[in-house]
This record gives C-alpha cells, sequence and structure tokens, in this order.
C-alpha cells in the first residue's frame, strides 16, 4: 500500500501538531501525520491526571488556536498568575485540532497506531500491515523529543518483590491507602507530586522526597504574558539580561539570577546543579521547602518492602503501606543537535528558550517562506536542551543568534511579532508609541540585551 503526500510527520505530539497547523495556514500543501499512539497529542496521553503546564496556558499549543482562557488564577500556589492547562484540557486541545481543523481542511491524513520505520517503512502496530508514503517535498521528524513519562518507561532503580512503587498516574487512585509516601525524583513530575500532595493534605511529616540533583528553577512570577503582568515581566526581563552581562563566570550569573528573583532554589544552602528549565511559583516553593525528610545527591539503587536502599549503600526505612512514587523517568533526553533544514528532511527542535511548539510552528513559517535550507537555517540553529547551567548558557548564545536574525528580516519579525505562541513580542509591539514609562522598559530589555550578548562568550564553559 503506498501513499502520496507532500509532508509526512513522523509524530503526532505537541511539536508535529505545531508545525503541521503552521504549514495548514502558510500553504497548500498536503500532509500525512504519522505516530505509534492511538491519538494525537503525544505524551499527554500518557501524563498523570493532576499534571499542569508550567507555562501560563495562552502561549502553549500551535498558533492558529488559543488554549485556556487567558484568565487569572484565583486559589492554589498558582493564585494571581496567568491558568496553566491541566492534562485533561491539553488532550481534549490536540484532540479537537486533529477533529475540528486538521482533518476537515482535506489535506491532513493521520495515521495513528502506525510506527515509521529506520528504512521509512510504516507498520501499523497493531495489524502488523506494512506500507510506504511517497514523500513529494519533505519528512519531518517530529520525534526529537520524544518524551519519556514514568507511566510508559518504568523507574530507573529495581523494585523488589514487596515494594509498593507506582507511577504518579496511580497516586490519586492510591494515596488515601498509604501511611507514608516517598518521592524519588526532583524534576517537574516530582515537584508536581510533591505539591499535589501537600496541597491535598499530607502533612509533610509523612513524606519523604529523594533529591538527587538540586534543580534551578525559572519563578513563574516572571513567565506572565498579560499586559497586566508588563511592568514586572518585562521589567524582569531588563534585570535579567543585566544579571547576564555583569556575571563574570556561570556561578555569578546564578547568584545575579537569583538575586533578580528570575531562579528559585530548593534551599539557599545548597547550590543546585540542575537546570532543566522547570518553572514554579514561589507559592509552590514553599510548599516544597516544608518538606523536612529531603534526601539529597544519592539515588535510589533498590526499592524492598521494608527499606529504599541508595547509592551509597545507606536506608531509608519503608513499609508495605509506604507508597514509593516514581518520578525518576528524564522526560526529555539530551540528544545531538542536527540543522533544521537539510535536504529531504526537516528534524524540529528547539530555536528558542525554551519554548519547543513556538520552535516548530516557526520551522514551518520558515519552510513555507523561504526557498534554501541555509536561508532558513540562518534563523533557526538548534538549541541544546539543558541539564546544566552551561548547556543554559550555550542554548542562550544560539537564542540570541536567531533572535538577532528575526529582527533584521522584516517578514520573519512580522511573524514573530505577531506570533501566539511567542508569548512576549505581541505585548511588547503592540505597547503604545506614547506610553513613555512601558517603551522606557522595553528600551531598557533591549540595551540590557545587547550587554548580555556581549558577555555570553566570558561565560560559556565557566562553570
Ligand atoms: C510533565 C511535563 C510538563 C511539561 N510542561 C511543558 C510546558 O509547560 N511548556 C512547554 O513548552 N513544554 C512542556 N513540556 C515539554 C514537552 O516536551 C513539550 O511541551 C512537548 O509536549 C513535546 O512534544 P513532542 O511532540 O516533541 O513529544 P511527544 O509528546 O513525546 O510526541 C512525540 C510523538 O512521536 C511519536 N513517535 C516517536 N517515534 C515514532 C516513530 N518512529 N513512528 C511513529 N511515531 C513516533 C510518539 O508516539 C509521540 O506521540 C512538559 C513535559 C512534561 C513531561
Amino acid at each position: 500500500m503506498t501513499d502520496t503526500t507532500d509532508y509526512l510527520i513522523i509524530g503526532a505530539g505537541a511539536m508535529g501538531l505545531a508545525f503541521a497547523d503552521e504549514l495548514l495556514t502558510r500553504s497548500d500543501a498536503t500532509m500525512t501525520i504519522v505516530d505509534k499512539r492511538s491519538a494525537p497529542g503525544g505524551h499527554w496521553n500518557d501524563a498523570y491526571s493532576f499534571v499542569k503546564l508550567h507555562q501560563p496556558a495562552i502561549f502553549y499549543g500551535v498558533e492558529s488556536t488559543s488554549m485556556g482562557r487567558d484568565r487569572v488564577e484565583t486559589s492554589g500556589p498558582n493564585a494571581g498568575f496567568m491558568e496553566l492547562a491541566e492534562g485533561p484540557e491539553i488532550l481534549a486541545y490536540f484532540h479537537a485540532l486533529m477533529r475540528d481543523r486538521l482533518l476537515p481542511s482535506g489535506r491532513v491524513t493521520y495515521r495513528p497506531l502506525t510506527e515509521v520505520r529506520e528504512d521509512g517503512t510504516l507498520r501499523h502496530v497493531l495489524s502488523g500491515q506494512e506500507s510506504r508514503v511517497e514523500v513529494r517535498r519533505k519528512t519531518v521528524d517530529a520525534t526529537w523529543y520524544e518524551n519519556a513519562v514514568p507511566a510508559t518507561h518504568g523507574p530507573k532503580f529495581e523494585v523488589a518483590e514487596g515494594a509498593w512503587v507506582v507511577p504518579p498516574n496511580a497516586l490519586p487512585r492510591l494515596a488515601a491507602k498509604a501511611e507514608r509516601f516517598v518521592v524519588v525524583g526532583a524534576g517537574k513530575t516530582g515537584v508536581d507530586v510533591c505539591v499535589w500532595l501537600l496541597e491535598n493534605g499530607v502533612p509533610a511529616d509523612r513524606l519523604a522526597w529523594i533529591v538527587s540533583r538540586d534543580p534551578w528553577f525559572l519563578n513563574r512570577k516572571y513567565t506572565q504574558p498579560g499586559p497586566e503582568f508588563f511592568e514586572s515581566t518585562f521589567g524582569n526581563f531588563a534585570a535579567q539580561r543585566r544579571a547576564m552581562a555583569e556575571a563574570a563566570n556561570a556561578q555569578e550569573l546564578c547568584a545575579n539570577m537569583e538575586a533578580c528573583g528570575a531562579w528559585l532554589r530548593l534551599d539557599p544552602d545548597v547550590q543546585p546543579t540542575m537546570f532543566h528549565a522547570a518553572t514554579i511559583s514561589e507559592g509552590e516553593l514553599a510548599l516544597l521547602r516544608s518538606i523536612r525528610n529531603t534526601v539529597r545527591g544519592r539515588r535510589v539503587g533498590r526499592a524492598e518492602a521494608e527499606r529504599v536502599i541508595l547509592d551509597d549503600g545507606s536506608e531509608i526505612a519503608s513499609s508495605p503501606e509506604t507508597l514509593v512514587i516514581d518520578c525518576t523517568t528524564t522526560a526529555l533526553p539530551v540528544r545531538d543537535l542536527k540543522p533544521v533544514f537539510a535536504p529531504g528532511r526537516i528534524t524540529l527542535q528547539m530555536t528558542r528558550f525554551p519554548m519547543l511548539p513556538f520552535s516548530a510552528a516557526f520551522a514551518a513559517f520558515l519552510e513555507a517562506t523561504f526557498e534554501t535550507d541555509d536561508e532558513k537555517n540562518g534563523f533557526a540553529q538548534p538549541l541544546p536542551l539543558t541539564d546544566t547551567v552551561n548547556d543554559f548558557i550555550a542554548g542562550l548564545t544560539a537564542d540570541m543568534i536567531n533572535r538577532y536574525a528575526c529582527s533584521k528580516h522584516p517578514a520573519v519579525r512580522e511573524w514573530v511579532g505577531n506570533s501566539r505562541l511567542d508569548g512576549y513580542s505581541r505585548i511588547a509591539r503592540e505597547i503604545p508609541k506614547d506610553d513613555a514609562a512601558r517603551q522606557a522598559i522595553l528600551k531598557e530589555v533591549g540595551a540590557a540585551a545587547m550587554a548580555a550578548a556581549g558577555n555570553l562568550g566570558r561565560l560559556t564553559g565557566s562553570g
């Protein structure tokens, strides 16, 4: 069986769908979207029920269609900030996008439960039936950031018989039966689990938290794209860029970013070594700090019914009534970068920090607008995923080069300036020219960005 298409998109997660959505708007191309999962939305199909975006919903998803209702939350640790979509809403959004926009266009074919193999053949995962798709223009690899989640990947430690180890998906169902909890992992998932338990009334002393590496967090207070947050968000952007400009090395950069409020850490006495760009509110941080039994710098080697054994041989007491929640999966493994545009192939990667859907939609715009791969790559060099502060500095350097290139080309500047997924540029460009106070803040951001760019070479590799 052979079909023909202009673009074969491998992966119906946020990246593949953000690309398809924008290409639909910008071209008359046909597309075939293939995914081995049974429904659109990628890893969100396997997320725990209480997962939330860590960025405001208003600038997540695809370019054409808003997510969220542009509201400020009034309760919980995110009160006062723009709403974060919850897992079921994110999934419903991607399902509706496929059903109500992509498929009715008549230009998109969707093939779920179908795996694309290395040699380009497609295999239906249930029937085993094989097929090929003849691609007239390009194959789009939207699997570069294929997310691993605990529900699909299991723990990174041994589990002995009798140990009660579950992924976060099982927590709401089992929590009432547990006497104590051990949360393993301090990425976004581990943080979500701790916050969920504490917010739902579990006393902090019934909770132990294994933090193998302390993370730097981004402070949600300064990632608010609504106009009512302009002074605080853009004022902090200027402060962050000054912090980057004034640092002599990576250690100083961290100290400066913390001093201006942009970065948060769990314990003021512990220097974080991990930077995954997870975003939390100060309210969530206060909850996390209430956990006294935090075990730092060690990993779990084996969970048994009566104890959890750490990699240095030390132990935490456990019991058959202790629920161990596995949050050890590395969601986004660091991979070698490739040019986004290459002959016959587009490999979707992050080209704006830390905005994945923006980067995918932007790639579609470039694909539809420019002729040569060199022209397109000139606006979109890929950024490394960040595991450490050094990676953040490398990513920031590429991010600033991309932003500069975009600002110099009228059509690209126009697209970025109108992009819903960019979050901030549209707000900046809507500030009236005669609003002197806000224009002064924007000027400050621009000047500080130039100074920061000039200092990035000094910071590279200094951590
Ligand atoms: C808990 C959590 C919260 C997050 N919050 C945010 C946030 O607030 N903001 C943000 O920007 N990012 C967030 N992210 C990051 C997230 O990685 C991206 O937002 C985005 O969902 C990544 O989408 P993706 O399409 O690259 O990956 P995925 O969702 O993993 O989709 C890739 C798809 O490719 C398919 N696939 C892979 N290989 C093949 C193959 N050979 N053949 C066929 N199909 C294949 C997979 O089945 C999968 O459906 C979060 C991640 C997690 C885990």
